[in-house]
């Protein structure tokens, strides 16, 4: 292919993209603003490969998401780890109940074990009951290790990094501005997550979207064999092992969230926004008071140790809880990614891959 193509973003889908179509033999150039690859929202989540039992309100995010997960796990199968057990428990305000949410593992073939609050080192409460299952985690430093040796591999990279997009337009072709050069490409694949809408404006009218900051924490569990638990289905909380290391990450649904706003870009005010301790503080308290009512045995103590980290969702999803992954062609040969969960971005990369050859 003679086309000249960009990539923007070096999260997990621009970079697994990148990865792809270099090894199809395709040339293509990826910039990220920042100064090393897979540092935005890849790397400060919650390290969950989703099987799908998170969305039990959403059979298609469920099965793209366990779809996804088969692909992506052949392309980074040494950051992926299950050695630990891994609970889900259907809370008594949960927005489905045990049984329901029982049959939706059975038809979406997911498979679980029903335990016995009893057997569990501590005590949980204000619960319909609860399923162990096999869903995995990832480790983000050996993620960003493997991106890096598969990188490595090809015999001439345009990696552009420290390379912010700060404009694009279109005339024959597309011009990309950047804070240090501007550059000619014949087909765009922008996968700029939070950034995606800013940069899109002078190609196509940004839909709205729901924009939040989030906070993940760190915490350490003693005397606990390494486990993760998941409390369903509405506004609670999950932890898992953060990676290969002792340590845990932890999210809260609603809590977690401490800027959010419905609009059509990021709002950039809140990268330079500095004063998160009052938010955090509120946050953090919010959070430990759900942890004494439904694990009131459990001593957790949020470090300060946190991640804080963009998120883009649809809007109007609440009903459903959606986050599929989607790749919208905004103007011919401009492709922009809706990127929901980390494994789905091997498919999305295949998808990109047969779009692009098509043409
Ligand atoms: C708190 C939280 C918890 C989550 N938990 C999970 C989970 O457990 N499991 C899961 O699968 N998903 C989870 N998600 C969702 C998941 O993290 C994201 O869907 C996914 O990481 C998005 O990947 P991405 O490559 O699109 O974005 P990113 O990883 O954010 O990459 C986008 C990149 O684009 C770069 N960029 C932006 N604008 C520009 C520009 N103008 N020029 C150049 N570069 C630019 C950014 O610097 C960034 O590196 C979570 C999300 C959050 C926020």
């Amino acid at each position: 292919m003679n086309k000249k193509i960009a990539i923007i973003g070096g999260g997990i889908f621009g970079v697994s993209i990148y990865i792809l179509l270099k090894q199809k033999g395709i040339d293509c150039c990826l910039f990220e603003k920042k100064k090393s690859l897979l540092k935005g929202a890849t790397t400060n989540n919650l390290n969950r490969v989703h099987f799908g039992y998170h969305y039990p309100r959403d059979n298609l995010t469920a099965k793209q998401s366990y779809e996804g997960y088969k692909s992506f796990k052949n392309f980074y199968k040494d950051a992926i780890f299950q050695n630990f057990k891994n609970y889900y428990f259907i809370a008594k305000k949960s927005k489905v109940n045990f049984k329901n949410y029982v049959e939706f593992c059975k038809k979406n073939k997911l498979k679980y074990k029903i335990v016995k609050s009893v057997n569990l080192p501590f005590l949980i409460k204000n619960i319909q009951g609860g399923l162990e299952v096999n869903e995995p985690i990832y480790d983000w430093d050996i993620l960003r290790n493997k991106v890096q040796s598969l990188i490595k591999r090809f015999k001439k990279n345009r990696v552009h990094l420290n390379e912010n997009v700060l404009d694009i337009k279109k005339d024959k072709n597309y011009t990309i501005i950047t804070n240090k050069d501007s550059y000619f490409f014949d087909i765009i694949i922008d996968a700029s997550y939070d950034g995606s809408n800013s940069i899109i404006r002078k190609i196509k009218k940004p839909k709205k979207r729901k924009y939040q900051l989030v906070v993940v924490y760190e915490f350490e569990l003693k005397k606990v064999k390494k486990m993760g638990l998941a409390l369903m289905d509405g506004n609670f909380f999950s932890f898992l092992p953060k990676g290969k290391q002792n340590r845990y990450l932890l999210y809260h649904v609603k809590y977690s969230i401490i800027k959010e706003k419905v609009t059509s870009k990021f709002p950039s005010n809140w990268y330079k926004y500095k004063n998160f301790e009052t938010l955090i503080k509120r946050s953090k308290k919010l959070i430990k008071k759900d942890l004494r009512y439904y694990l009131p045995s459990l001593k957790i103590n949020l470090t300060s140790k946190k991640h804080i980290s963009p998120r883009v969702i649809l809007e109007n999803v609440e009903k459903t809880d959606r986050r599929v992954s989607k790749i919208e062609e905004i103007s011919k040969n401009y492709f922009q990614i809706f990127s929901a969960k980390v494994d789905h971005s091997i498919d999305i990369a295949d998808r990109i891959y047969k779009k692009i050859n098509k043409n």
